[in-house]
């Protein structure tokens, strides 16, 4: 075993330790269930956890990640972290969390094969041909790459309120906001975009589900 794994092992033992210090109740409390306000769809970039970002306490915050936090609706898994987020928990937030220097969306703004993954790449490439006019007309590469991880995160709350599942609920009175930020790495801060969604009045024609029942 690798000095890291063992000390993982380790450190597991020791934050039950000082967290039943501090409360006795800690876990017992937990095991309880769940209500948190919160459902968090970030990338899998180790380097942007959640909960540490927003200093949520563990039930806070439900949380789905994948590579460049994307909202793709053939993606069963988000779909169904999404409509028990929505249906069973109520949040009341959903929050698309990018993060500059994704690794995702440098990906689709070139050209390499890297495996599998350029299949899921290809969800992102999508978004930037839809905004490939306004993306090429932004010469500093750097600027490019910041501005599209932006527009993508807006493109992944556009889609989130695309869904059956947030039309649904906003049909039935729930109150429920979308939200997309992007992360910064090197300062910790988040940005607001502020590109909220609690309706879908602002959404393409096209897109707009009429319930029957
Ligand atoms: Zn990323």
């Amino acid at each position: 075993m690798t000095d890291f794994y063992n000390q993982i092992l380790e450190n597991n033992k020791k934050w039950v330790e000082t967290t039943l210090e501090s409360d006795p109740n800690y876990f017992k409390d937990l095991a309880k269930g769940q209500t948190p306000p919160l459902l968090w769809i970030g990338c899998s970039d180790s380097r942007v956890p959640a909960n540490e970002i927003i200093g949520a306490k563990a039930g806070e915050v439900f949380v789905h990640r994948n590579i460049a936090n994307m909202v793709v609706h053939t993606d069963m898994n988000m779909l169904s972290v999404l409509d028990y987020a929505v249906n069973v928990l109520k949040v009341k937030h959903v929050l698309v969390c990018g993060h500059y220097g994704c690794g995702g969306i440098k990906a689709a703004m070139g050209n390499d094969s890297i495996g599998i993954i350029d299949n899921w790449i290809r969800h992102i490439k999508n978004v930037y041909r839809l905004h490939s006019k306004y993306l090429d007309s932004i010469h500093d590469e750097t600027s490019r790459f910041n501005k599209f991880v932006e527009i993508n995160v807006q493109e992944q709350v556009i889609d989130l309120a695309k869904t059956s599942i947030v039309q649904n609920a906003w049909r039935n009175g729930q109150i429920l906001t979308l939200h997309g930020w992007v992360y910064g790495l090197n300062s910790g801060y988040v940005t607001d975009l502020d590109v909220n969604m609690s309706s879908n009045d602002d959404l393409d024609d096209t897109y707009k589900l009429k319930f029957s029942i």
